[in-house]
């Protein structure tokens, strides 16, 4: 790449946009370790994690080799790139808008400068303006709104620089143009002046509303929230974008809740202006608003950059709207939730009300009491799909299952898969513990179908199937040999997913050991070990020896040759028992990662499939529409836009499938040494 000279603002934005934990998280495992976050240092030949991330200061340094710097410099030394391409490839990744100094765009340059300063100094003007309408007798209405309706403090008021746009077409035109001597063009870029229809005079913006000055970081006025009072519509009225008011990159008080949310370490999105305003009467401070578009995954990492815990709550309207607003919220940093990057949580008030409302009736210290205890994210919205539900009409059962499906199908990590498998089974069954356990059953297939799940042979790489033998004969050999810790054992393999073996002698060992313990002591209580209940050791007393042999001596059973060796301790086992369970803990990573690996290499190949599927549809397309009108190319045209645009879709669906796959082998990876 040919070196270019960024302007300064596209360094200071990438700066700004950029967290360290998010760029060297992408290339290094980290742990968070306090206010901290720690990991394996790529710089030198680490063994233990020496490099620390800490996000307060936007700085990592490593305490063995002395790397350190901030995310530019981190990405300058692991990709041995310059300053500028990593700064160009930061500005993409983030979106934001390149500038380059050169000879003729220098003076461009300034001149949006001086622009963009103009626009702060009317909008500043414009607040205080409102200000002063609002204070004034054409104001009372509003005032009275504002203190009997709102129930809003004098602090408050003055706190959010509330203001009023009188009931007139031009009483702030004329104002900036007659008194302030502003020309009229930088009132329509700052949004505040709108042009007459036929192209003749302009006319106020807002009109008989209160007004809600819009505050970036810096805490300068960027645009406008309007309410309407008279019941016309739109209710609320924003100012357009203009080049310093972008609405998906800014949220409403989080000039004035920065310093709460990093103190409470959470952070509270709510859907209103004056929901932000009634929370912060209240006193709870740590609360921001999206602009009245949907909250876009930039504005929630903004929002993440000043919580180390990267605890963030949706408390939304519980009307449908509301609750469509929260789902499309999470889909848009669902990933980030899933991979345990962010802590997104949902805070639905009782009896359907708005933080607004529910202060009215009830103290700050409750609402904080139900902050605490809001459902994670996916318990929300099982939670949701099964709310208003008869699930013992079979139609809507279906329907809840289907839901369910696709919901914990987006979950990669099959510990959690497990737990919220086990969980939604629970609910579907109505507590009935057959049924529960089928269901589960049934759920995980399905789930399978629905992504790859990995028993198939046919992505396996013939030495992966000698370590497989081996990792399961290991865990198999400890089981029997050892066991005080089989109770550990089978919720390992249960929380891994892993409880069902692949090798088939192995898979027939595991049954008959499972069918003698459950004979002794009941399924319920073998499963309720499986899923780590206390049930005080209770299979230490099995004499699995005895039992398995005369099982298989019994039953005449095809596998007896390959299970002896697994009774007989030898010098070279004997070894493996010092610490059987860091030796399960490798065994089972040894597994995990070749399921993960298997996956990756299954999703590689669906996608080229899918690929070249789409290629050849698309000349098919081309042909027949050719052959049929060969004048008309515009539809065919839009045809094929459309398949490359689903293509590109599922091409992002991979990447983020394959990429969730290859974090967890490195996490893997590291588990096993420092095991
Ligand atoms: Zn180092």
């Amino acid at each position: 790449m040919a070196s270019v000279r960024l302007h300064p603002r596209t360094i200071e934005s990438v700066k700004e946009r950029v967290d360290i934990v998010d760029v060297v998280g992408e290339h290094v495992v980290l742990k968070k370790k306090g206010k901290e976050y720690v990991g394996i240092c790529p710089f030198h030949d680490d063994s233990k994690p020496s490099m620390s991330v800490i996000p307060g200061k936007q700085f990592y340094y490593c305490f063995s080799c002395g790397a350190g710097g901030n995310a530019i410099k981190f990405l300058m030394e692991f990709q041995r790139q310059s300053f500028s391409d990593v700064v160009l490839e930061l500005a993409k990744k983030y979106q934001v808008p390149v500038d380059t100094v050169e000879g003729p765009q220098q003076e461009r340059i300034k001149q949006q400068i001086s622009r963009r300063d103009n626009l702060y100094r009317v909008l500043k003007i414009a607040t205080g303006w409102f200000r002063n309408q609002l204070n004034s007798k054409c104001g009372e209405n509003a005032l009275h709104y504002l203190k009997n309706k709102r129930h809003l403090s004098d602090g408050t008021l003055i706190n959010f620089e509330l203001g009023y746009a009188p009931d007139n077409w031009d009483s702030l035109l004329r104002y900036f143009v007659d008194i302030e001597k502003i020309n009229v063009d930088i009132l329509e870029s700052a949004g505040l002046v709108v042009p007459r229809k036929g192209g003749n005079g302009f006319y106020d913006r807002f009109r008989n509303r209160i007004i809600v000055p819009i505050h970036d970081r810096q805490k300068r006025v960027i645009g406008f929230g309007g309410r309407s009072l008279d019941g016309s519509e739109p209710k609320y009225l924003n100012s357009p974008e203009t080049e310093i008011f972008e609405k998906g990159k800014n949220l409403f008080g989080l000039d004035k809740s920065a310093t709460s949310i990093r103190k409470k370490d959470y952070a509270v999105v709510v859907e209103g202006y004056f929901d932000v305003m009634a929370l912060h009467d209240s006193d709870i401070t740590n609360v921001v608003a999206s602009l009245g578009t949907a909250l876009s995954r930039n504005q929630i990492t903004l929002l993440s950059r000043s919580t180390d815990s990267k605890k963030i709550l949706l408390n939304f309207d519980s009307d449908n709207a509301g609750i469509r607003a929260a789902n499309r919220a999470i889909s848009e940093v669902e990933n980030l939730a899933i991979q345990g990057q962010l802590d997104l949580r949902v805070l639905q008030l009782p009896a359907n009300k708005d933080p607004d409302e529910f202060l009215r009736d009830n103290s700050p210290s409750e609402y904080e009491a139900l902050a605490t205890k809001a459902p994670l994210w996916m318990d929300w919205q099982i939670d949701q799909s099964l709310k208003d539900l008869d699930l013992s009409k079979s139609d809507q059962f279906q329907a809840a299952v289907s839901d369910l499906v696709s919901l914990l199908g987006k979950l990669p990590q099959t510990a959690i898969r497990t737990h919220y498998l086990q969980k939604v089974a629970q609910r579907l069954s109505g507590g009935q513990g057959r049924f529960a356990l089928q269901l589960e059953e049934d759920l995980r297939n399905q789930i399978s179908g629905q992504r790859w799940h990995g028993r198939s042979k046919k992505y396996e790489k013939p030495r992966e199937v000698s370590h497989r033998e081996r990792s399961e004969a290991e865990i198999l050999f400890i089981y029997i040999h050892c066991p005080n810790i089989r109770s550990f054992i089978r919720n390992e393999l249960r929380l891994r997913d892993l409880d069902d073996f692949a090798i088939n002698h192995h898979r027939a060992i595991w049954s008959t050991i499972s069918n003698i313990e459950e004979k002794q002591f009941g399924f319920d209580t073998v499963e309720e070990i499986n899923r780590g209940g206390d049930t005080s050791n209770i299979l230490a007393g099995v004499d699995l020896i005895k039992n398995l042999l005369d099982n298989f001596m019994e039953s005449n059973n095809e596998y007896l040759s390959k299970l002896t060796p697994l009774l007989e301790a030898n010098e070279l086992r004997d070894a493996t028992l010092s610490e059987p369970e860091s030796e399960i803990r490798g065994a089972l990573a040894v597994l995990e990662k070749q399921r993960s690996l298997k996956r990756c290499r299954h999703l590689i190949e669906a996608w080229s499939s899918q690929r070249l599927q789409t290629l050849e549809n698309c000349i098919a397309s081309l042909i027949v529409q050719e052959s049929s009108d060969p004048t008309n190319s515009s539809d065919m045209e839009e045809q094929v836009i459309k398949m490359f645009e689903d293509l590109n879709n599922d091409a992002i669906n991979f990447q983020e499938l394959y990429y969730a796959d290859r974090k967890h082998i490195l996490h893997l990876d590291q588990q096993r040494c420092f095991k």
